[in-house]
C-alpha cells in the first residue's frame, strides 16, 4: 500500500494525452493498488493515473456512500462508446483542491474498458447519476482535459480557482459545447415551468 502524491492543476502533466496500457503488468497492477488507495486517502470519488504522474490510460472510481463498504471500480484503455442527454452538475478534482464549479455533462453514457485482469467490460450509467459524470470526468484526465473545461458560467469558474489559490483558468482550453448548453437550458426552463404549474396539471 502506498499513497501517491496528488498532482495539482498547473502541473503539465494534467495537460497531456496519456498512452494505452499495453499489458496488464505486475507494475500496473501495484499502480492500480496504489491509485485507490490514494482515492481513498484523499476521500476522492475518482482518480486518473496523469493524477498521480503516471501517463496511461487508467482510472478508478468508487460511488459507494460513506456508509457503505467500498466498491473500487477500475478502468483500463477505457472507451466512452455511447453518451446522451445533458446536466449541469457542480464537481471537484482531487487535483483542484477545495474549489467546486458547475459544468456541463451528459446524463448517461457508456464506456468499455479492462478491468484489472485485462478482462473487458461494458459499463452504463444514467440519469445523471454520479457515477455518469465521474466517468465523463477521469476519461477526461486520460486526454489532458481538466473538468473546468466544461465550465458553465467563467466567472464562477474564476473566482473559484482565485478564491483557493489555484492557477487561473486556461480560456483557450474551455470547450465549446453548445449543443450541451441548449439541452441543459431547455431541460431547467421545462423543471421551472413544471414547478410554476405546480400541481395543476
Ligand atoms: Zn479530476
Amino acid at each position: 500500500m502506498a499513497i501517491l502524491k496528488i498532482l495539482r492543476y498547473g502541473d503539465p502533466v494534467l495537460r497531456q494525452k496519456a498512452k494505452e496500457v499495453s499489458k496488464i503488468s505486475k507494475k500496473i497492477k501495484t499502480l492500480i493498488e496504489n491509485m485507490l488507495d490514494t482515492m481513498y486517502a484523499a476521500n476522492g470519488v475518482g482518480l486518473a493515473a496523469p493524477q498521480v504522474g503516471e501517463n496511461l490510460r487508467i482510472f478508478v472510481i468508487d460511488v459507494s456512500k460513506d456508509d457503505e463498504p467500498y466498491k473500487p471500480m477500475v478502468f483500463v484503455n477505457p472507451k466512452i462508446i455511447k453518451k446522451e442527454g445533458a446536466i449541469c452538475v457542480k464537481e471537484g478534482c482531487l487535483s483542484f483542491p477545495e474549489a467546486y464549479v458547475n459544468v456541463r455533462r451528459y446524463s448517461d453514457v457508456m464506456v468499455k474498458a479492462l478491468d484489472m485482469n485485462g478482462k473487458p467490460f461494458v459499463m452504463e450509467a444514467h440519469n445523471g447519476e454520479l457515477l455518469a459524470y465521474a466517468i465523463q470526468h477521469e476519461n477526461d484526465h486520460l486526454d489532458g482535459v481538466l473538468f473546468v473545461d466544461h465550465s458553465r458560467n467563467i466567472f464562477e469558474a474564476t473566482e473559484a480557482l482565485q478564491k483557493y489559490n489555484l492557477p487561473q483558468l486556461e480560456k483557450d482550453k474551455l470547450l465549446d459545447e453548445t449543443e450541451l448548453e441548449d439541452a441543459i437550458l431547455q431541460k431547467e426552463s421545462q423543471m421551472k415551468n413544471s414547478k410554476e404549474n405546480g400541481g395543476a396539471n
